[in-house]
């Protein structure tokens, strides 16, 4: 059966669940081969094993850690060498969509980048996407060398499917270009407690509706009942209530949970792009007429107000 390099996300040998839901979907393509670089590499061979990875490849090289982006690429071309797969699957953060372009141009490869889908087709991989703020649907594959596809976050559930996930050094030999861009120092975010947003299965975000940034405690209060992120969009941002890095949209970030609800969010384009492919998406908003009504699966006419405390306390009851 063809191999499938997944290349896994880990923080200091965490697995991150967007890796889980990869290997989920690489078991459609083939046997699921996981790269894992850098610190505590080999500490993740036991949950890789358990979401479906046949081989574990490491190295724990200073490298990935103190330079930016080419070692990782270095590492990952030594793998395609090594393993020759069908396939190489990255989770879409940043980070990982460079060393992804980056390793389909040393490959010689083409590169699909934010799919939302995956299935086995005759001639490779069938990547679905969102395109045009979501407004089109499409299916593409790699027609050039190895397909390198890099996966939105909540594409696939992670689902167990236990396999040896043996153990295994990678050798790396690193480019001259690996040393060009060293890390010179490093400061921790201030940890809120709540999902990454990016990666969350729930987000709930606030809009110019919440009105000021004290109101946005409401909206957190949410979140928190939900276990979800905390989202919001531009006009709140640029009015200073809620963080840049929490925006949502087509120049902020793009999400795709399991459930998104948007609180006075009037639905623009530009918003849309970043959320419309959340599986389900509910709308608190005032105006009968918000565009955002367009799109939801469940619409709330009423104040933010006096909807969203309502549904955090019966969300708190029900959760007992
Ligand atoms: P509004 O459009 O003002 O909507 C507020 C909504 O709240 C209204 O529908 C109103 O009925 C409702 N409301 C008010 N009070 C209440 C209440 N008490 N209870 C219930 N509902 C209430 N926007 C983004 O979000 N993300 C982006 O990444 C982004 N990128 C952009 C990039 C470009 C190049 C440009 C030009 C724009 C971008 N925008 C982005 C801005 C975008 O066009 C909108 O201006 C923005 O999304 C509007 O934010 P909003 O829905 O919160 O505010």
């Amino acid at each position: 059966m063809a191999e499938i390099l997944v290349y896994v996300d880990h923080v200091g040998g965490a697995v991150r669940k967007p890796t889980l839901e990869l290997l989920t979907l690489a078991r459609r393509l083939g046997e699921p081969v996981a790269v894992v670089l850098g610190a505590h590499a080999g500490e993740t061979a036991a949950v890789l094993a358990e979401y479906g990875a046949t081989r574990v490849l490491t190295n724990d090289a200073g490298e990935f850690a103190d330079y930016l982006v080419v070692p990782k690429v270095d590492a990952l071309q030594a793998a395609v060498e090594a393993v020759s797969p069908a396939a190489v699957l990255v989770p879409s953060s940043a980070e990982s969509k460079e060393v992804a372009a980056r390793l389909a141009l040393r490959i010689g490869s083409g590169v699909i980048t934010d799919a939302t889908d995956l299935e086995a087709g005759d001639n490779g991989p069938v990547a679905t996407q969102s395109a045009f703020a979501a407004s089109f649907t499409t299916k593409s594959r790699v027609i050039k060398g190895t397909p390198v596809v890099t996966v939105k976050p909540n594409s696939a559930p992670a689902e167990p499917a236990p396999a040896a996930g043996s153990t295994e050094p990678l050798a790396v030999s690193f480019s001259q270009e690996a040393g060009g861009t060293k890390v010179v120092s490093r400061t921790p975010r201030a940890s809120t407690g709540r999902p990454e947003l990016t990666e969350a299965a729930i987000v709930v975000s606030g809009g110019r509706g919440v009105n000021g940034a004290e109101n946005f405690a409401i909206i957190e209060a949410l979140a928190d009942s939900l276990g979800g992120a905390v989202g919001a969009s531009r006009a709140a941002v640029d009015a200073g209530w809620y963080p840049h890095s929490n925006q949502v949209g087509q120049t902020g970030k793009s999400v795709s949970p399991q459930l998104y609800i948007a609180s006075g969010i009037s639905g623009a384009i530009q918003h849309r792009a970043g959320m419309q492919t959340s599986k389900t998406i509910v709308a608190i908003n005032k105006d009968p007429e918000a565009p955002i009504f367009d799109l939801v699966d469940y619409g709330v006419v009423g104040d933010l107000f006096g909807v969203v405390p309502a549904l955090t306390e019966e969300i708190r009851v029900r959760k007992g």
